[in-house]
C-alpha cells in the first residue's frame, strides 16, 4: 500500500473524510471514469490499462459511497435555473465503450445515480476500435521489430515494458493532427507486421436510447476521437457539430454536453471551446484535474477528478473530500 492509500485509509477511519465533505460548499466535483473492467480480469494482462478506471467491485462501492455523501445529478440540470441541491456531483464516462452499458449502466441504476456518457460517434457507428486502441494492439512485443520508427523518432520497443512502450507511442501520436495519426498508424502496421484487432466494442444506438430512456445523459466525445486543438477550425466544427447532430437524432432528444477528447492544456483551446459554444453544447467537459466552484466561471472548460484502477476505496473518497492532497495531479 502506499503512503497515501495509508494516510486516507487513516482519514477516513478517524471521520475526517466525511467531515470535510460535509463543510463542502459551492463545489461541483465531476467524476471522469473510462472503462470499467469485469472482476475476473486481471490489469496485468491489459495492454493500456490506464483506459480502465475501475473494477466492477471498485466502481459499485464508489458508487455506495457517492451515494451516501452526495446528490447526484446530471450534466444538463446545469442549465436549469433551479437552485442545485446541496453537494451536488456528477459521474461521467468518456469514450462509448460496451462495458459502461453492461457492467457499470446497472450498478448505477442499483444505486438510483444518474450519469453522464460521452460517446464517439464514429465508434458507435462502424465498431472499428479507437485510435489509442489500434496503437496498444500493434504494440504487441512478441512480434516487435528492435527498433520502431514513430512520428519522425526511433524507439527501441524492447527496452521497456509494454505499458510504458504504449504510453510513450500515444504521447507522440497526441501530437498530430488525425490525418497525419492515421498515416503513422499505418507505418506502425507495416513496421509490426501485427494486424489492428478488434479490441473494446463500442455500445450500440439501441443500448444508448435505452440508456437516455432510463434517465442517462448521453454527451458527445467528438466523431473520431481527434485531439482538437491539433486541428483546423473547419475540422473542429464539424467533429463537434457531426456528433451532436447524431446523437440528438439517433436518441430523438436534445444533446447538450461534450467532453473534448485527450482533454488536457493542449488538446483544449480557446478556438476549441468557441466552437464548441457555436455548435449548440451548453455543458464541456476538460479532462484537466480538479472540483469546479460554484457559480460556474466557464461551463464549457468543467474539471474533473480523474478515477484511476489502482486507487483504494478510501483514496477515491480522499480526492473528493480533500482534492488538494489527494487530488491527481498532470
Ligand atoms: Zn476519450
Amino acid at each position: 500500500m502506499t503512503k497515501q492509500a495509508f494516510l486516507a485509509g487513516c482519514l477516513a477511519r478517524l471521520g475526517i473524510l466525511r467531515l470535510m465533505i460535509r463543510r463542502q460548499h459551492k463545489r461541483l466535483p465531476v467524476l471522469a471514469y473510462h472503462r470499467i473492467l469485469d472482476d475476473d480480469s486481471d490489469p496485468a494482462t491489459l495492454a493500456d490499462p490506464g483506459l480502465f478506471s475501475a473494477t466492477a467491485s471498485s466502481f459499485d462501492a464508489q458508487m455506495a459511497l457517492v451515494s451516501r455523501h452526495f446528490n447526484v445529478i446530471t450534466l444538463a440540470r446545469l442549465l436549469d435555473p433551479a437552485p442545485l441541491p446541496p453537494r451536488p456531483l456528477v459521474i461521467t464516462f468518456d469514450d462509448g465503450y460496451e462495458d459502461n452499458y453492461r457492467i457499470a449502466y446497472p450498478i448505477l441504476k442499483k444505486h438510483g445515480l444518474h450519469g453522464v456518457f460521452f460517446v464517439t460517434t464514429g465508434f458507435i457507428d462502424d465498431g472499428q476500435p479507437l485510435w489509442f486502441d489500434q496503437v496498444a494492439i500493434l504494440l504487441d512485443q512478441s512480434t516487435l521489430p528492435h527498433t520502431l520508427d514513430v512520428a519522425g523518432r526511433r524507439l527501441l520497443p524492447h527496452a521497456l515494458p509494454r505499458q510504458q512502450l504504449v504510453q510513450q507511442v500515444l504521447a507522440h501520436l497526441k501530437s498530430l493532427t488525425a490525418e497525419a495519426r492515421q498515416a503513422e498508424i499505418k507505418l506502425l502496421e507495416r513496421q509490426t507486421g501485427n494486424p489492428r484487432i478488434a479490441a473494446g466494442t463500442p455500445m450500440t444506438w439501441a443500448q444508448l436510447r435505452h440508456m437516455a430512456d432510463n434517465g442517462m445523459e448521453i454527451g458527445s466525445h467528438s466523431r473520431s476521437h481527434s485531439v482538437l486543438a491539433n486541428e483546423t477550425a473547419g475540422t473542429i466544427t464539424a467533429e463537434l457539430a457531426e456528433s451532436r447532430q447524431q446523437i440528438c437524432e439517433q436518441l430523438q432528444r436534445d444533446c447538450v454536453s461534450v467532453a473534448y477528447p485527450v482533454g488536457g492544456t493542449s488538446a483544449v483551446n480557446d478556438q476549441v471551446l468557441h466552437a464548441a459554444r457555436e455548435c449548440g453544447y451548453g455543458i464541456g467537459c476538460t479532462y484537466l484535474s480538479g472540483i469546479n466552484r460554484l457559480p460556474l466561471r466557464d461551463p464549457l472548460a468543467l474539471v474533473r477528478v480523474h478515477v484511476e484502477l489502482d486507487v483504494t476505496l478510501a483514496q477515491f473518497y480522499a480526492q473528493l473530500a480533500l482534492p488538494d492532497l489527494f487530488g491527481y495531479r498532470h
